[in-house]
């Protein structure tokens, strides 16, 4: 039974992909919740595991890959809530884009480059409600453009992907993900191509859709200063498992495991060097058989090297992988 404000409960969720030197698992047994309305920041460096957490949540692991664990969404309208993992790729298709939109972090690449933007979101809500004629989609994809704060939507429903600046090209792909109604969105690295001042528009944007629409966000990003902007809860990654995750005030201002620690101390700060972590993300065809940041850790002990920590409670929901949490 989820509880009457969870949206998703991933439980033990694994993606393992087969390799020629035997499988590898960039999806470890990760467990979290995310709450109706909730945003929550899924944060680590490249290679972590995090884009692949992403698409594994809504069914779109790469081909050969295979899923376990089970992810959990509740039912719309006080129907009972589904396993997603266990659904047809048919059922699949239903449940991802009405339920959970997806945008990622290069739009053009997403986008079709010879489709006016305005048929494209159209085509987005359609694809999801059978009882849209052309005029009523079309009203919708002006809507989602003009939810996205795209500026003027009839004229840029008009043009092409190449006739948009960077930054209106992701609130075109936010758009898409938002006309079909999604409960929620899983944003990943959707700042990382703009520069500096985009990137805090589409902050704000997601911020404010959130305020106004009850979506629940799920952001994920390498930059923990862009995900603390937003986040009222935040999942740090390390080598395919959650190897921290609490409330954002708490995991910001009291880290409990040293990777985190690291991800704080690699922030610029005024007045101070940045110190970037030694060491590099393990390849996951070498991950350490103990705590996977044991080779990069500080405090690291000879026991660490030997067993993968189990979840620690380091204060209310708050809960760290690693020996140091008493
Ligand atoms: S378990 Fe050991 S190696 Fe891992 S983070 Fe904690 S102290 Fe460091």
């Amino acid at each position: 039974m989820l509880s009457v404000t969870t949206l998703l409960d991933v439980r033990n969720l694994t993606v393992e992909l087969p390799t020629a030197s035997g499988p590898v698992f960039p999806v470890n047994g990760v467990s979290f919740t995310i709450g109706v309305g909730e945003a929550v920041g899924l944060v680590g460096e490249s290679g972590s595991g995090k884009s692949m957490l992403g698409l594994a949540l809504a069914g779109l692991a790469p081909v050969g890959a295979r899923r376990t664990g089970e992810v959990w969404l509740a039912g719309r309208d006080g129907a009972p809530a589904m396993n997603m993992a266990v659904l047809s790729e048919r059922e699949l298709e239903a449940v991802r884009g009405r339920e959970i939109g997806i945008v990622f972090q290069e739009p053009m690449t997403a986008l079709n480059p010879v489709m006016r933007i305005g048929a494209q979101v159209a085509e987005a809500a359609r694809a999801h409600d059978s009882t849209l004629d052309a005029e009523g989609s079309r009203r919708r994809a002006i809507e989602a453009l003009d939810r996205a704060a795209v500026p003027d939507p009839p004229r840029r429903a008009r043009q092409f992907p190449h006739q948009l600046s960077g930054g209106l090209r992701q609130r075109a792909m936010i758009a898409m993900a938002l006309a079909p109604g999604p409960r929620l969105l899983v944003a990943d690295e959707p700042t990382t191509a703009l520069d500096v001042t985009v990137q805090k528009q589409i902050v704000e944007l997601l911020a404010k859709l959130r305020r106004e629409s009850n979506l629940a966000l799920l952001f994920i990003s390498h930059d923990l200063a862009v995900v603390a902007q937003l986040a009222d809860r935040l999942l740090v990654m390390y080598a395919g498992r959650i190897v921290e995750q609490g409330p954002a005030l708490a995991v910001l201002a009291r880290p409990a495991h040293p990777y985190t620690e690291g991800l704080l101390r690699a922030l610029p700060q005024t007045g101070r060097k940045l110190q970037p972590i030694p060491g590099a993300v393990p390849p996951l065809d070498d991950v350490p058989p103990g705590c996977p940041f044991e080779p990069r850790c500080p405090y690291r002990r000879p026991e660490c090297a030997r067993v993968v920590p189990e979840p620690r409670r380091a204060g209310p929901d708050h809960f760290a992988r690693c020996i140091l949490v008493p």
